[in-house]
Order: C-alpha cells, then sequence, then structure tokens
C-alpha cells in the first residue's frame, strides 16, 4: 500500500515529503494506522548519519501510536478500532529480505506489524500522544528499574532529567521507591521535584553529593554524553549497582576500579526492553494513569524540534501528531 511518510534523503538534508510502501497484512499482521510517534534521540542519530550503517531514504520513529485498521485472518489478539503501540524490532532502519531494501518507521500514516510486536493502550483516549514515549523511553528506563529491584524500602537515583530520566523518575517513584533525580543545573530542581522526585541533588555541588555518600541501592544513568562515573559509582551502598542506559558517542573516562572493588558496587548497562514486559510498564501505568511529558508537534516541523534537542530544550519529549503529514509539505 503506498503510503504518505516523511524521511531524510541523506545525511545532511532536511525532511521532505516521501512515499513508502507498506506490505499488505498477511495472516499474523496488524495494519496499524498511525496517531502519533514520538521522537527519540536515537531518530536523530539515525536520520543524520551519526551511527554507522544508515539506509537512505530513512524513515525513523519507534515510539509509535495508532489504532487498528485491519488484522490477518491469524490474528487472535487485536480486532479493528483497538489502540495499539507497535515494539521495537530495527523498526526503522532494519534490513528486510527484499534486496536493497530497508524498514520505514513511524514517521508515516501507517505500518503494518506482526502482531507479536503490536502491544495493546487501555489508557484514556486523551492520552494517547502521551503514551508513545513509553515505548522507548519508558520501557528503557522500566526494565533496569524492575531488575535491580526498585520498590519500598530502596533508594533509587537517577541521572539526568531528558527523555529517558524523566520517565525514570515518573517510574520510580510510581514504583514506591525513594527516588532523588540527579541534575547539573540548580535551575532544574523544582522541575525534578514535580516529575515526582523526593529529593533532588545537584551533582556539580561536591557537598551535596558527599552528603549522599554510599547510601544508594541503585543508580540508573541515562546520560549519552561522555561523564565521570566515580562520584556515583561512590554513592552506592554495599553490593549497590549503577546500570547505564546511554550510549556515548565517544567513551566515559574508565571508572575507577577501586570504587567497585570496596563495596562490592557493580557497573552494569540494559538496553530497551522486551515485548512483555513492554505491556507490564504499559498496563502498570494505565492504571496510574502514569504518561511522559510531552510537547507536541507538526511533522514539516521536525527538523526544528531535532535542533532544540541538541540543545535539551524539551520537556520532555516530542512526540509528532500524525494528523499533520497529511498536508506536510
Ligand atoms: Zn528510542
Amino acid at each position: 500500500m503506498r503510503t504518505k511518510a516523511y524521511a531524510a534523503q541523506a545525511a545532511t538534508t532536511p525532511f521532505a515529503p516521501f512515499e513508502i510502501d507498506r506490505r499488505a497484512p498477511g495472516q499474523s499482521d496488524v495494519a496499524i494506522d498511525i496517531l502519533f510517534c514520538g521522537v527519540c534521540h536515537s531518530d536523530l542519530h539515525t536520520a543524520r548519519g551519526e551511527w554507522p550503517g544508515t539506509r537512505y531514504p530513512c524513515v525513523p520513529g519507534h515510539e509509535i501510536v495508532g489504532r487498528v485498521a485491519a488484522v490477518g485472518g491469524d490474528v487472535t489478539k487485536f480486532r479493528v478500532g483497538q489502540y495499539c503501540e507497535h515494539g521495537f524490532v530495527a523498526t526503522y532502519n532494519g534490513a528486510t529480505t527484499g534486496v536493497g531494501e530497508n524498514t520505514y518507521g513511524g514517521y508515516s500514516a501507517h505500518i503494518v506489524v506482526d502482531e507479536r510486536f503490536v502491544l495493546k493502550v487501555s489508557h484514556a483516549e486523551t492520552d494517547l500522544a502521551a503514551v508513545a514515549p513509553l515505548l522507548c523511553a519508558g520501557i528503557t528506563t522500566w526494565s533496569p528499574l524492575r531488575k535491580w529491584g526498585a520498590g519500598p524500602g530502596k533508594k533509587v537515583g537517577v541521572v539526568g532529567i531528558g527523555g529517558l530520566g524523566h520517565m525514570g523518575v515518573k517510574l520510580s517513584h510510581a514504583l514506591g521507591a525513594h527516588t532523588a533525580a540527579f541534575t547539573t543545573s540548580p535551575g532544574k530542581v523544582a522541575a525534578a521535584r514535580a516529575l515526582g522526585a523526593d529529593e533532588v541533588i545537584v551533582s556539580k555541588n561536591p557537598d551535596e553529593m558527599a552528603a549522599h555518600a554510599n547510601s544508594f541501592d541503585f543508580i540508573l544513568n541515562t546520560v549519552a554524553a561522555p561523564h565521570d562515573l566515580d562520584p556515583f559509582i561512590a554513592l552506592l551502598k554495599r553490593d549497590g549497582t549503577m546500570t547505564v542506559v546511554g550510549v556515548p558517542a565517544t567513551p566515559h573516562p574508565s571508572p575507577n576500579v577501586a570504587g567497585l572493588i570496596f563495596g562490592r558496587r557493580s557497573l552494569a548497562g540494559s538496553l530497551i526492553g522486551g515485548i512483555a514486559e513492554t505491556q507490564e510498564m504499559l498496563d502498570f501505568c494505565a492504571e496510574r494513569g502514569l504518561v511522559a511529558d510531552v510537547e507536541m508537534i507538526a511533522m514539516r516541523e521536525i527538523d526544528r524540534a531535532y535542533g532544540r534537542m541538541l540543545k535539551s530544550d524539551v520537556k520532555y519529549r516530542f512526540v509528532i501528531d500524525m494528523a499533520t503529514l497529511q498536508n506536510a509539505a
């Protein structure tokens, strides 16, 4: 099916309207009319060729919320009209079996997906735009918070209050952990508290940091810029873990291993999450009315939005209203 989309034709050219072909739904496929698509930092890295291997034209977008338009004959989990979200399996820029082809993401009007990668959204209809970022920012923080046991009686820190970090604070707080947000700027303290942080620590202030030495069970580090990890490792209690989920363009300075050895502390990593735990996170959020803080944009505003993301000038995630694709030029 010919489908309207927005594509980058090269690393250095702005986005422009583009038509793609979506496959006809097969027996186990779900065809989705896309309503909203969140804008992840990885969209920018991929579209602008900052990570190796981008195939052009590139249609990014993996935080996709839409309505089921059609289902194949073997589909049992979904019916037409339901709201759903599309999971991450090289949603865009992935190799397909066709020669020279690649997958196209959510900056488009429709998508066809195997039902195994489709998730059910039970939030209120008015929340759907703000649900989109749960699919990447939400699950990327939920998965490590669950794995390392964030909950009542635990002290959890979240480093970096951006697209990922703001969800980390909300989810950690909702899971019942005593949640501290780390920020480099005193100007962001009030905003971090508003997200649900029980306390906010300005990480550039050594006195504030020292007051929390050896006290954290778990620290979720969402910062994708290279930085010194040692000051955060020093805040972990014995057997505590810091998990990083941001990939910096150049490596962090190597941590001082003594900080790990004394206190038997761990440094770990985590990547997004599986489909089952993504559904668990969506259901948890729906029950509590939890969503991302988003700023809606029209499709044609995408290049400007990327420019603002590079300055961290977004609270906290851009979401594209896909209705604006129809008259985007
Ligand atoms: Zn993402």
